[in-house]
């Protein structure tokens, strides 16, 4: 799938991994829906963008958000349709199973898989339905889907217990997506970031950020948010990437804490 004219929407696209994706679709040439909560932050990065980007308020847990949004991009390039869908939208809260305040409160993790699983479904679903009208490119491509899941899929550590079922969900989901829209010309693809330094890793604790920090084998720092872009783009570049779940982790294997 070639950038350059195409049109895409990245949701939690005003900060973090999702802002470097939409920053680089928009400078190889695509037209980029910024689709986020935070209206603020997700105004400001469409106008430093420029022409090429807009921002759409939208909470993924809200299906006529996400409708509207995936409207919008799908307008911003009006005979090609949407053709790729960035889900980084995500939340990463922190208890225990049962911990000193108690068991883990319900709700806590009722929104992280509303956010971070039923959020990626939901985008998922519309996107592909829109996908499916566009006129397929040559080997039949009608679009590509990329969702964020974690190395804590795998290795969930001491307190993630919501953030790693939420995680695990959306790395399950995607080969059966890539088979079931396989037929329309459709890609799902997955990447499993270790640990980036983003807003979201920002806001913990110093002690487990430096956890966090000393577990990086090589290179012995945090992932650059540009250095998960640039995965982004080769993914929707290369059409042999289906089904899978990439790892983009410095060989990190996260301890307990
Ligand atoms: P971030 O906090 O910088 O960005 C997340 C964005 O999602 C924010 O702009 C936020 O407003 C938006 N968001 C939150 N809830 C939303 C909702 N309901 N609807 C729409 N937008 C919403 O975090 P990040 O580090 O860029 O994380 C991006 C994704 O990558 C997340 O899914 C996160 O779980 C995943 N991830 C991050 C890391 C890391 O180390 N930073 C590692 C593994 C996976």
């Amino acid at each position: 799938m070639q950038i350059a004219g195409n049109a895409f929407l990245v949701t939690g696209g005003a900060s973090g991994l999702g802002e470097a994706t939409a920053s680089r679709l928009a400078k190889a040439g695509g037209r980029v829906v910024i689709a986020d909560v935070n209206e603020e932050a997700g105004r400001r990065l469409a106008l430093h963008l420029g022409d090429t980007a807009r921002f759409a308020k939208a909470d993924v847990t809200r299906e006529d958000d996400l409708k509207l949004a995936i409207t919008a991009a799908a307008s911003f390039a009006p005979s090609r349709g949407l053709r790729g869908i960035i889900c980084c939208a995500g939340i990463a809260p922190a208890a225990k199973v049962f911990g000193k305040k108690g068991p883990h409160p319900a709700q806590l993790f009722r929104q992280a898989i509303e956010i971070n699983l039923v959020g990626t479904f939901h985008a998922m679903t519309l996107a592909a339905a829109a996908m499916a009208e566009n006129e397929p490119d040559d080997d039949g491509e009608r679009g590509v889907i990329i969702n964020t899941a974690s190395v804590a899929a795998f290795e969930g550590q001491i307190g993630q217990i919501a953030y790693a079922a939420s995680k695990g969900g959306v790395a399950a989901m995607t080969l059966p997506a890539a088979r079931d829209l396989a037929p329309l010309g459709i890609r799902v693809v997955a990447i499993a970031p270790g640990v980036f330094d983003t807003p979201m890793v920002e806001g913990m604790p110093e002690k487990v950020r430096q956890g966090l920090e000393a577990q990086c084998v090589f290179p012995p720092r945090l992932g650059r948010a540009e250095e998960y872009a640039s995965l982004v783009e080769e993914i929707i570049r290369n059409r042999m990437l289906n089904g899978a779940v990439l790892r983009l982790d410095g060989a990190v294997r996260l301890a307990a804490r």
